[in-house]
């Protein structure tokens, strides 16, 4: 299962960060299956920079 957590999403459509995840909706290019709630556009998968992840990786232990 991909960690979601690492990443950042927004969406192309109408830049908006307010999303959901399904499998049903998972492909290729957006492995997540995560979807703008607004317009319903696949969201853009961005990795966070990182110092984040660093502090993510950090909190989990
Ligand atoms: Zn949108």
């Amino acid at each position: 299962m991909l960690n979601i957590d690492k990443f950042s999403f927004k969406c192309p459509c109408c830049q908006g960060s307010q999303y959901r995840t399904s499998v049903f909706d998972s492909s290729i290019r957006n492995p997540a299956g995560a979807k703008c709630i607004f317009c319903k556009s696949d969201m853009v998968m961005f990795k966070r920079v990182e110092q984040q992840i660093r502090s993510i990786h950090t909190h989990q232990n």
